[in-house]
């Protein structure tokens, strides 16, 4: 007699095992292995945080699973256990108990992970090349609680020499520009824009090359443009 899936779950959870449990599991290679499994989804599980996003996986994705470990073990969507009330129902209560968000015990591997929130896009626009420029990019306004930020990827730029890209925000004929901030070397900036600035006098995005001539104007060597679209 093998042990009992709810057995080895509460386990996996960190409970003592039976006697009768404990010198089965010693004999047994095919339960050790279900322990296993129970002990790498409670592990998943706790490292899911309260700032994780959870995302229902499609059907698709249990059925995945289960052709990749069949016949060797049962796997159950907690979501069908809810509904069918099978034994497993006793791990959401145990689950809560140890803090863990249910909802990531059934998409656990397929949680993604973040520090902080995502911010509130205000409006976003793809970068174009200019001057003959190769590289393209992205720009987007951010609320962040209510601080605004202007995030301007532009991957693969080259290094300048004796130079640096500064990003600049303007009106939409480009008459009157702004410098917001410089972009890094990763090509990633998430620039916090001047208080009182109204971002909607500033539709267009520019990323110049910029030398350090003590000019603090535009150097009118453009690489990348586009307008931010709400
Ligand atoms: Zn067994």
């Amino acid at each position: 007699m093998h042990c009992d899936d709810d057995d080895l779950a509460v386990i996996a959870l960190g409970e003592p095992a039976s006697p009768e449990v404990e010198s089965h599991l010693q004999q047994c290679a095919r339960c050790r292995s279900n322990l296993d499994q129970w002990s790498a989804v409670v592990a998943s599980a706790r490292t899911v945080s309260a700032d994780d996003h959870l995302i229902a996986p499609p059907p698709s994705v249990w059925d995945a699973i289960r052709d990749e470990v069949a016949p060797a073990a049962t796997v159950t969507s907690l979501d069908e256990a809810r509904r069918s009330r099978r034994p497993v129902g006793w791990l959401l209560g145990a689950a809560a108990g140890i803090g863990i968000v249910l909802g990531s015990v059934a998409t656990f591997g397929v949680v993604t992970s973040s520090t902080e929130p995502a911010p509130a896009i205000m409006a976003q626009g793809g970068l174009d090349p200019l001057d003959g420029a190769t590289v393209t990019g992205t720009a987007a306004l951010e609320d962040a609680d209510g601080e605004v930020h202007l995030h301007v990827t532009v991957p693969g730029l080259p290094a300048v020499e004796d130079g640096y890209y500064e990003v600049w925000m303007a009106t939409a004929d480009a008459s009157t520009m702004v410098a917001v901030g410089t972009l890094g070397p990763d090509g990633d900036s998430i620039l916090t824009l001047p208080a009182g600035m109204d971002v909607a006098d500033f539709p267009l995005v520019d990323v110049s090359v910029e030398h350090f001539d003590g000019d603090p104007g535009h150097s009118a060597q453009s690489v990348v443009r586009g307008l931010l679209e709400a």
